[in-house]
């Protein structure tokens, strides 16, 4: 597959006896699926950030989560990328890096599964689950308690 888009991306296509040029938007995929395409490490791998360089920290007393705490981390770039700037971020050479592409900006993160569903949206459900079971402890015990007096 990647042979033939480099050979499209570089040639065009016949359409109509006529040669268009094609261009590749944008390469979508959840985050594991991403990581592996790229061969860079997991989303939630220390340098698993694929837009900037930024170091997690992993917590296992507190919910076994890693966070990315620092905004002021370098932006990844194609060139950075490519050479290999960031080590610790790339597991293995992949075949999209031989596509005349830009290796970071062509593939977004837009992957609403692992951003909300099970990154943010989870921690909130089962924090509004903590404070409704803490709100019930409280109210649904009251009228026991003056039933007691
Ligand atoms: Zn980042």
């Amino acid at each position: 597959m990647v042979d033939e888009l480099k050979l499209m991306l570089q040639q065009g296509i016949q359409l109509n006896n006529k040669n268009v040029q094609i261009q590749l938007h944008s390469v979508i995929a959840d985050s594991p699926a991403r990581a592996y395409i790229k061969g860079i490490v997991y989303l939630n791998h220390c340098h698993g950030c694929t837009k900037c360089t930024v170091e997690g920290d992993y917590y296992y007393k507190q919910g076994h989560h890693m966070s990315f705490t620092s905004l002021d981390a370098a932006k990844r770039t194609d060139e950075d990328f490519r050479q290999r700037k960031d080590p610790d971020h790339h597991k293995e050479a992949t075949p999209f890096e031989r596509l005349p592409i830009d290796m970071i900006t062509k593939f977004p993160v837009a992957d609403p599964l692992h951003l909300f569903e099970l990154g943010i949206m989870k921690r909130m459900l089962k924090g509004w689950q903590y404070v409704l079971q803490k709100y019930q402890e409280k109210f649904i015990f009251m009228p026991l308690l003056h039933t007691l007096k």
